[in-house]
Formats: structure tokens, C-alpha cells, sequence
């Protein structure tokens, strides 16, 4: 991390700062010109608060030169990150796709659904049992009877289960949860993250909905740095002033991403645009781009869905999609994995 001090700065006040860095462990290397004086900072600078340095009275401008995340950055882990659950596989040469409806809505519902994709070639099910719903009156998942369909419709065939989890007092009812997914939502909910560091399970973490890059990867990072080095990544739109479309997709989140860290990156196209016939075109462009795989929500009655359903794709149609990315996965280097 590099400082600039101000001209006008004290001698007793530069001496204050260095001896209060020290004190983090840091060394500081100090190189005093005719105009400025610069301080290196070198050593575990993701103990530092940049904007506490930024807002000292002596201190010009600051740099980080290294990124403030350890165990998610690539540099300290230069080969791709393969997470495993059953069957399905995350990352590496791995391409692998989760469907399935928005919310659990009845035994019949899920049974099928979880049928139709796996025909289709899906290597996991979705299906949230806790919805985080805008209103208070909207449907709010059947909870922990939705969690036991999710788990009728594993036994049946054989897909593993994501679902999402929206409070650190649930964690016991997703004991037999596959993946745990983290929604938008609570992408920050850092008391979740560190219990969820606490598992040996797949953590599903969805970008923010209106959270940077770096946030994000901090955020894989409370999990990781509790001990869980399982985080598959999700990128699935962000807030912008665009409102012909849901979301905005961040594609280009995807190669930076595989850039700064190792973990696996897949993409939401589903909560990304809002609208079922986007689906598609996305699906094939985060293929095109290199995502480790596609979560996809799809249900057997879109227009009587309790949940979304604006977005979802029928059965038919993710057969189709799935058909179309087998095309372009021997482009990317990347197999399908079921
Ligand atoms: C979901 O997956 O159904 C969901 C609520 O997603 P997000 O957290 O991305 O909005
Ligand atoms: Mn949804």
C-alpha cells in the first residue's frame, strides 16, 4: 500500500502514523522528496482500513498495491478451484447447470420439474424453500415443508439439492442440503457467512444487488476465512438505471473474476433479465464469456407460478438451451458435467 503525504504535514504527526502502523505489524518504508514524502506499506495490509487512512489530515492520497482478499485471491492459489457435490462439479474444466422452479410449491410441482431437467441434462435442482420476497404478503415459500419436498424430489431422481437460506436460526433444517445458497439479499449478512464458513457444504454466494466485484469477493472471503473453501460465485444482475430489464447482467464480472480468484463463477440469467425470452440469448452468452455453469429457473406452469413467474422457462425450452450450449462448451474448453 502506497501513502502520499500532504506538503504541509507536521513531523510529530508523521512520526504518530508510522508508529500506529507499525503497531498492525506493518513495516513502513519512507521516502522523503523535495515535494512529498511517500510511505510503502508492506506486510498484511488487508488489516488496514483504507478509508480511516484516506480521512487523516496528512495523508494526500492512498493505493493499495495488493487486493484486500487472501484465500479467494488467485495469486496465492493459481489453479482453478473444483467444487464437488454428488454428481455435479464446479469449475475447472466443469460445466454444470442447476434448474429448477423459484420456489418449492408442492410435491407434485417439484417432483416433475426435477424429472423434466434432469431428462434435460441438469446436474443439480433449485428450488427455495425461504423466499425473500419484497412484500410481507407475497407467498413466502413453504419453509421446512418445502425443504422436505426438495429432499422427496432428490430421492426421486437423484439431483442434488440448492435452496437458499435466509437466517443463521435455520441452519439445522439444511443439514441435508446439497448447496446452500446465499441470495442477493444477503450477500452482506456477514453473521450468516461466518456460521456458513463454519460447514463443509457448497456455498451458492449470489453477487449483491448492488455490490461491487471486490465486495462480493469479500464476502466468499468471511466464508473462507472461517474455514469452508467450498464458494461457488453467482453472478445475477445488478441495480442499474435501466428498467426494461429486471437486472443488468454484469457479464463482463465473469472473466474478471476468473481473473482476481479461483472459485468457480456461474451465472443467474433468470433473476439477471426478469423476462423468460432472455433467458436464452443470456444463457449462451455467459457460456460464450466462460461461466462455470448456469443456475436457470424453470417451472411446468410459468403462468401460475407463486414465484417469478415472468422468467421461468418451461421444460422444453431449457432442453432446448441445454441442446445449444453443448454447441458452444467445446469453444470454451469446457464439458458438461451431469
Ligand atoms: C432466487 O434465486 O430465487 C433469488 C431470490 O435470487 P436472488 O437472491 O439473486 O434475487
Ligand atoms: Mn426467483
Amino acid at each position: 500500500m502506497i501513502l502520499v503525504i500532504k506538503n504541509d504535514s507536521q513531523k510529530r504527526q508523521l512520526d504518530n502514523l508510522v508508529s500506529w502502523i507499525k503497531s498492525l505489524g506493518l513495516n513502513v518504508y519512507m521516502s522523503r522528496g523535495e515535494n512529498s514524502t511517500i510511505l510503502g506499506i508492506i506486510g498484511d495490509t488487508s488489516l488496514v482500513d483504507v478509508d480511516l487512512i484516506r480521512s487523516l489530515d496528512i495523508v494526500e492520497t492512498v493505493k493499495r498495491i495488493s487486493e484486500p482478499y487472501k484465500k479467494a485471491n488467485r495469486k496465492f492459489h493459481p489453479d482453478d478451484t473444483i467444487i464437488e457435490s454428488s454428481s455435479a462439479r464446479f469449475g475447472g474444466k466443469n460445466f454444470a447447470v442447476i434448474a429448477g422452479p423459484c420456489s418449492v410449491e408442492s410435491e407434485e410441482q417439484i417432483v416433475s420439474i426435477a424429472r423434466d431437467v434432469k431428462k434435460a441434462g441438469a446436474t443439480a435442482l433449485r428450488g427455495g424453500a425461504f423466499k425473500p420476497r419484497t412484500s410481507p404478503y407475497a407467498f413466502q415459500g413453504l419453509r421446512a415443508d418445502g425443504l422436505k419436498l426438495l429432499l422427496v424430489a432428490k430421492e426421486v431422481t437423484g439431483l442434488p439439492i440448492v435452496t437458499e437460506i435466509m437466517s443463521v436460526t435455520h441452519l439445522d433444517l439444511f443439514r441435508d442440503v446439497d448447496i446452500i445458497q446465499v441470495g442477493a439479499r444477503n450477500m452482506q449478512n456477514f453473521e450468516l457467512l461466518k456460521e456458513l464458513g463454519k460447514l463443509d457444504v457448497p456455498i451458492l454466494l449470489k453477487r449483491g444487488l448492488a455490490n461491487t466485484i471486490e465486495e462480493w469477493i469479500m464476502s466468499a472471503e468471511y466464508i473462507m476465512s472461517e474455514g469452508n473453501a467450498r464458494v461457488i460465485l453467482c453472478e445475477r444482475g445488478i441495480r442499474t438505471f435501466e428498467h426494461y430489464t429486471r437486472n443488468t447482467l454484469d457479464l463482463s464480472a465473469i472473466p474478471l473474476i476468473k481473473e482476481l480468484t479461483h472459485l468457480p463463477v456461474i451465472v443467474d440469467p433468470s433473476h439477471a433479465s426478469g423476462l423468460a425470452r432472455l433467458v436464452a440469448p443470456l444463457s449462451l452468452a455467459s457460456t460464450g464469456v466462460g461461466a462455470d455453469g448456469l443456475i436457470i429457473e424453470v417451472h411446468n406452469n410459468p403462468e401460475k407460478a407463486l414465484c417469478d413467474g415472468p422468467q421461468c422457462i418451461r421444460p422444453q425450452q431449457f432442453s432446448d438451451i441445454m441442446d445449444r450450449i453443448r454447441v458452444i462448451l467445446p469453444l470454451v474448453n469446457k464439458e458438461m458435467c451431469f
